[in-house]
C-alpha cells in the first residue's frame, strides 16, 4: 500500500497531463509570481534538482524538498511551482515570517538516493546563501537531512536527536481542530463539536491526534481508512464507528475531516457530500482551487482552506528556523488560526467568494503589505 502523499501526488499528476498550458517558464513564473528557478545538475551523482523559489518578501523561502520519479522535467518543474506558491499561502497566512519555496529532486528514490546525491543537493541549497530554506516532504527521511545537513545549515524540521522541534503532526492537528470549531461557529453559531457527527478520513499521524481532541469534546467520531487495522485502532481507542472508504463521502455527517489525501474535492465527490463543514488535515483537497473551491460555495458547504487550517507543523519548523521555537509560542500561533480561519470565512461570506479564494486573497494582502509599508495595518 502507497504512503497516501505518494497517492495525492499521482492524483495531482493526473490533473497536470490534462493542463498543459504550452505556457514557457517566464510565462508559468510570471503567472504564478515566482521569483527564481533554479536547476541543479550533478553528473557524478546522477542529481537532477529544480528549487523553486516562490516569494521571499516576508522572509526566506521555506519549503521541502520532494523525491520523485517524474516523468519529464515539465513534471517535476510544474509540481515545484505549484508547490512553493502553496508554501507562500501558507507560511503568510501563518503569520510567519517566511517566504514560500520548494525543491524536487528527480528519480527513483528507493533506488537513486545516496549520501553522495543528498551532500550534493545541499550544497545546491547552500549556495543560495539562506534564500531557501529546505525540509522533509514525500520520499525523504530524517537520514536524507541529516546528510543535507552535513553541507548546509539551511535546513529545518529535523527529529529531536538531530537537535530539531519534532514531529509536526500534533501541531498539525491541533491547528485542524482549531480551523474546525471556527467553521463551526460560523455554520452553527456555536464553535463546540460535542454532539457534532465527524468523519476523520485517514487515521494516520495527524488523524489519530485529531480524534484525541474530538473524543475530549464529546463528538460523534466516524472513522475511515484504508488499512483495516488502523480502523479497528481509531474504533477500540476512541469509540468511533468504522466506515468503509468507498462509503466515506454519502455518510450523512456534520463534519467532513479529509486526514489522507489530496484531491478529495472534486466533480465526482462534492455532489455526494452530506455535511456543512469541512476542515481537515490533507494537503491539496481540492482538485481544482477555482472550480471546486466554486462549488462548494454553490453547495453550502463551509470549507476551512487546508493551508490555512492544517499550517501547525509549518509553524513548529518555521519557528524552530527562526530560532525562536518555544512550546508556548507555537501553541499560541496554531491557535490564532482559530481567528483567522473566522476571519477568512466572514471575508468569504462578505465578498460572495469563494473561502479558497478568500484566503489566497488574505495571504497575497500581508505579502503586499510587507512590500507597501503606507498600507493599513491589518492584524
Ligand atoms: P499518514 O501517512 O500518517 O496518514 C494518512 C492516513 O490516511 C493513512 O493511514 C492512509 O492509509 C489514510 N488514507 C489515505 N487515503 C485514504 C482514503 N482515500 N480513505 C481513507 N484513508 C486514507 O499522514 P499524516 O502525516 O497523518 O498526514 C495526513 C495528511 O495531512 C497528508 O495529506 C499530509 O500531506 C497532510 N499534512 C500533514 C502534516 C503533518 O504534520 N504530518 C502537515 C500538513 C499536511
Amino acid at each position: 500500500m502507497q504512503k497516501p502523499e505518494v497517492v495525492a501526488v499521482q492524483k495531482i499528476f493526473e490533473r497536470m497531463k490534462s493542463f498543459n498550458t504550452g505556457r514557457s517558464l517566464f510565462e508559468e513564473m510570471s503567472e504564478m509570481g515566482h521569483e527564481e528557478v533554479v536547476y541543479c545538475y550533478d553528473k557524478p551523482t546522477g542529481l537532477k534538482a529544480i528549487i523553486a523559489i516562490h516569494n521571499t518578501v516576508l522572509g526566506p523561502a521555506l519549503g521541502g524538498t520532494r523525491m520523485w520519479d517524474y516523468q519529464s522535467e515539465g513534471e517535476a518543474l510544474i509540481d515545484a511551482l505549484r508547490l512553493a506558491r502553496g508554501m507562500t499561502l501558507k507560511a503568510a497566512l501563518s503569520g510567519l515570517d517566511l517566504g514560500g519555496g520548494k525543491a524536487v529532486i528527480m528519480g527513483d528514490a528507493s533506488s537513486m538516493k545516496t549520501e553522495a546525491l543528498m551532500r550534493r543537493f545541499g550544497r545546491f541549497v547552500d549556495s543560495l546563501g539562506g534564500k531557501y530554506v529546505t525540509a522533509e516532504d514525500v520520499n525523504m527521511t530524517e537520514e536524507d537531512m541529516e546528510n543535507i545537513a552535513k553541507e548546509t545549515k539551511y535546513v529545518t524540521g529535523q527529529s529531536e536527536n538531530a537537535g530539531g522541534a519534532g514531529d509536526p503532526s500534533p501541531h498539525t492537528a491541533y491547528g485542524v481542530y482549531q480551523g474546525m470549531r471556527a467553521a463551526c461557529k460560523k455554520a452553527y453559531g456555536d464553535d463546540r463539536l460535542e454532539g457534532k457527527k465527524i468523519l476523520v478520513q485517514g487515521v494516520g499521524h495527524v488523524g489519530t491526534y485529531l480524534l484525541e481532541y474530538l473524543k475530549k469534546e464529546g463528538a460523534e467520531l466516524y472513522v475511515t481508512d484504508l488499512f483495516e487495522e488502523k480502523v479497528r485502532t481509531a474504533v477500540d481507542r476512541f469509540g468511533a464507528v468504522p466506515v468503509k472508504p468507498g462509503d466515506a463521502y454519502e455518510l450523512e455527517m456534520d463534519i467532513y475531516s479529509p486526514c489522507g489525501l489530496g484531491a478529495v474535492l472534486n466533480d465526482e465527490t462534492i455532489p455526494k457530500l452530506k455535511c456543512r463543514v469541512i476542515a481537515g488535515a490533507a494537503n491539496n483537497q481540492l482538485l481544482d482551487d477555482k472550480l471546486h473551491g466554486r462549488m462548494l460555495l454553490e453547495y453550502g458547504i463551509l470549507y476551512a482552506p487546508d493551508f490555512l487550517v492544517n499550517a501547525g507543523g509549518l509553524i513548529n519548523v518555521g519557528l524552530e528556523y527562526l530560532g525562536i521555537w518555544e512550546p508556548g509560542v507555537v501553541r499560541q500561533k496554531v491557535e490564532r488560526i482559530y481567528d483567522t480561519t473566522i476571519e477568512i470565512l466572514n471575508q468569504s461570506q462578505e465578498k460572495n467568494i469563494s473561502t479558497q479564494e478568500a484566503a489566497i486573497e488574505a495571504a497575497m494582502w500581508r505579502i503586499e503589505k510587507a512590500k507597501n509599508p503606507k498600507a493599513a495595518f491589518r492584524n
